[in-house]
């Protein structure tokens, strides 16, 4: 069988013009799936659930990828929401946190993109910064203007780190990012390493410190990369490998 990874789910109320009808509907990017199943997995759209155990989810998952999305409660860092802060959902960050922390119990691999390496970040006791403009030092645009599958912005990659193999070993350590984020990684988490920083120092990945925990995680979004020259759609083959590991274990 393949791995069967699951996808988190994002939330939406559509209400048509000049229509009664509206509808609240469950949904995520098509290019995770479509990634996931190009590099031999199964996905499956985890949906925002209040009552169900996380354990129901994860015990059947051979891995997790965690998406994008609306700015993660502060109150779960210990901030209280300030004016720079955008759009947030307390009950998708509350079932996403019991799965991440279900996830890392049973050693699950975890892929995590943008606002879910935020959230890794603060199920593992770090915090972010509610938006970039507070920190005059950061200097690059990090909210692109450019489409999805440009990337626009160059990281620094940490040789020492299992992104470095997966994104190909490039000679000058570099690789070219898109970015779509107004937040960032303040305080780093525990049992996290840095795996990646952009040139004005901003946290661009993170992972795994030790072998107690199996996450990757990226601020950028490489579901809009995967035919990039950069490398991004190894993060995709890696999870899938990670996950028929986990499942044979
Ligand atoms: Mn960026």
């Amino acid at each position: 069988m393949q791995p069967f990874i699951g996808i988190t789910g994002n939330e939406m109320q559509i209400n048509r013009v000049g229509d009664v009808s509206s509808f609240h509907i469950n949904y995520s990017a098509r290019h995770f799936s479509t990634a996931v199943e190009e590099n031999g997995g199964t996905p499956f759209l985890i949906p925002i659930t209040n009552n169900i155990k996380p354990s129901e989810f994860i015990d059947r998952l051979d891995g997790l990828l965690l998406v994008g999305g609306q700015d993660v409660t502060p109150y779960f860092y210990g901030e209280e929401p300030r004016k720079v802060l955008g759009q947030t959902s307390p009950e998708r960050d509350t079932f996403e946190i019991a799965l991440i922390q279900e996830a890392i119990k049973q050693k699950k691999p975890i892929l995590a993109v943008c606002r879910g390496m935020q959230l890794v970040n603060v199920v593992l006791g770090g915090t972010l910064l509610q938006d970039i403009g507070e920190d005059p030092s950061i200097t690059i645009q990090h909210v692109q203007q450019s489409l999805t599958q440009y990337a626009t912005h160059s990281i620094h990659i940490n040789p020492k780190s299992r992104l470095f193999n997966i994104t190909g070993k490039p000679e000058d350590k570099k690789v070219k990012v898109n970015s779509f984020h107004h937040q960032v990684i303040k305080d780093l988490g525990n049992e996290l390493i840095v795996s990646a920083r952009s040139i004005d120092n901003v946290i661009e990945a993170v992972e795994s410190a030790n072998d107690d925990h199996d996450i990757i995680g990226v601020q950028w979004h490489p579901e809009y990369l995967t035919n990039s020259p950069y490398s991004s759609g190894n993060l995709f083959s890696d999870l899938i490998d990670r996950a028929k590991k986990q499942a044979s274990a």
